[in-house]
Order: structure tokens, then sequence, then C-alpha cells
């Protein structure tokens, strides 16, 4: 997976990205990052990338020019069009089935708006998607890159040790994970459940289906309605629900 940024703050990016798991998986050349400052295209001769919004109003607008010459750079330097997405508090708002589809791409760049936004008209031209990190406005999409950037590398084979790790993931299959613990076995007078020091496998995968299925109705019960249930999880739903009435 190769990611391309465009942004006014590319250290943002390699700091963020270029630690941990993800750095490492950079190493390892199982990702790739390529960030492309969008003021080294400014058109201005005191190198600025922003202007005032026609019509008046506060802040100030990134124009259209430096923005679509950084994409272009990055289109000649590939020799195709990677998907575009523009970070945007108007976009369709990033969960886990999008990390997934956006997995599955070679290229994915990301553009990074500040101040008021971006020239419409360069968005027009170059953006396939606009994404949403959450309904609230940062002061820039570096942080939204970075979040949906991290959220995809995860999925991509090999970055993760154990392979299996995201499998069982919150979201994966439209439920949260069961609870986890490590050593020690007792804790502050707190002690790990038993079933999980049994030994017995499926018992402890019983257990942990359970778990997922009862904090997701607590916690979540808007994700149950896409959940791939069995007869057994429709079966201990129901016992909850039973249960529930008589409390
Ligand atoms: N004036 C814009 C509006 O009301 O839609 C908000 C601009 S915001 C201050 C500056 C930049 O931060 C945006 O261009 C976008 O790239 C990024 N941004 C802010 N909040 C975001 C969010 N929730 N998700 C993704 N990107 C966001």
């Amino acid at each position: 997976m190769n990611f391309h940024v465009l942004t006014l703050f590319p250290e943002m990016i390699r700091d963020g990205f270029e630690t941990s798991i993800t750095g490492r998986a950079v190493e390892k050349g199982l990702l790739s990052l390529e960030t492309v400052n969008i003021r080294d295209f400014s058109v201005n001769k005191h190198n600025r990338v922003d202007d005032y919004p026609y019509g008046g109003g506060a802040g100030m607008v990134m124009q259209a020019e430096p923005v679509y010459l950084a994409w272009e750079s990055v289109v000649e330097k590939l020799g195709r069009k990677p998907k575009v997405l523009y970070m945007s508090p108007q976009g369709r708002v990033f969960d886990q089935t999008m990390a997934q589809e956006l997995a599955e791409e070679e290229d994915l760049l990301f553009l990074c708006g500040h101040y008021e936004g971006i020239d419409e008209r360069v968005l027009e031209e170059i953006v396939d998607e606009e994404v949403s990190i959450g309904d609230y406005v940062l002061t820039g999409g570096e942080l939204p890159a970075l979040v949906i950037m991290d959220a995809v590398s995860r999925l991509v084979g090999g970055v993760l040790h154990n392979e299996d790790s995201a499998e069982f993931d919150s979201f994966h299959d439209n439920l949260l994970e069961y609870p986890q613990y490590s050593r020690p076995e007792v804790w502050r007078g707190k002690a790990v459940p038993p079933i999980l020091m049994s030994g017995h496998h499926a018992n402890v995968e019983k257990w942990r289906r359970e778990q997922s299925l009862l904090r997701t109705r607590q916690r979540r019960p808007d994700l149950l309605e896409d959940a791939n249930l069995s007869k057994t999880d429709l079966k201990f739903l129901r016992m909850l629900e039973e249960h529930d009435k008589f409390e």
C-alpha cells in the first residue's frame, strides 16, 4: 500500500506515521509514504498558498493552483491517477467498512485542507471522495489523514504481527471486541475471569463471543442490526432479553 499525502505540514504526517507499527511496516517495505508539500507549488512570489474568500467572510482559502500542481506531480511520478480522498468535515464518515474498502487499493492520495478549506474548483477536478472522521471541525486534514492511514494500514497483510488480530477487533463483523486481560492473574485484588485460565480453548472462544455480543448490545446496539449472527448468538441475545425482563 502506497500512501501519498498533499499537505502544508509534511513533518506532522511523517512524525505521526513513521513511528511504532506503521513505521516498522514502512521499514519492511509493506507500506510506503510520500509527502508532498503544497507550498512547494506556490505560484506566489511570497510563497503563499492561501487567499481571501470571494464574497467576503472570515478566514483564508487554499488556492486551487498549488493543490492542482501538487496532485499533478504525484500523477506524473506514478504514471496513473491514484484514488484521491479529501479530508473534510463534510464528507462520508469514516468507519471500519470504509477502511476495508480502502485497504484494497494500491495507492491512496490524501488531500489535507487548512484554514477555511480549499477552493471548490480544484476539489471538483481531482477529488474522488470527501471523507470525514466525525462530526467536529479540526484545524487541518493532517490528523484525519493519519487516522485513516493507520486504520487502513492495520488491514494490509503483514503489518500486524499476528495476522489474526485484526479479525477479532471491534467492528469486525459489526461487533465490539471482548474484554482483554494480561498478567498478573490478580491485580489489586481483581482476578482475571477464571474461564481464561482454564486452558479449554472452545470454552474460551464461547465466552469471548458472548462477551462480544453483551458489550455490543450494551454499548452499540445499533451495530447488532447488521451483525452476522449465528443461531447460537441469537439464542444468547434472546436469553439476555428474557433476563432483562425479570430484572
Ligand atoms: N470551513 C470548513 C467547513 O466548515 O466545512 C472547515 C475547514 S477546517 C477548519 C480545515 C480543514 O481541516 C478542512 O479543509 C479539512 O481538510 C480538515 N478537517 C477539519 N475537520 C475535519 C473532519 N472532521 N474530518 C476530516 N477533515 C477535517
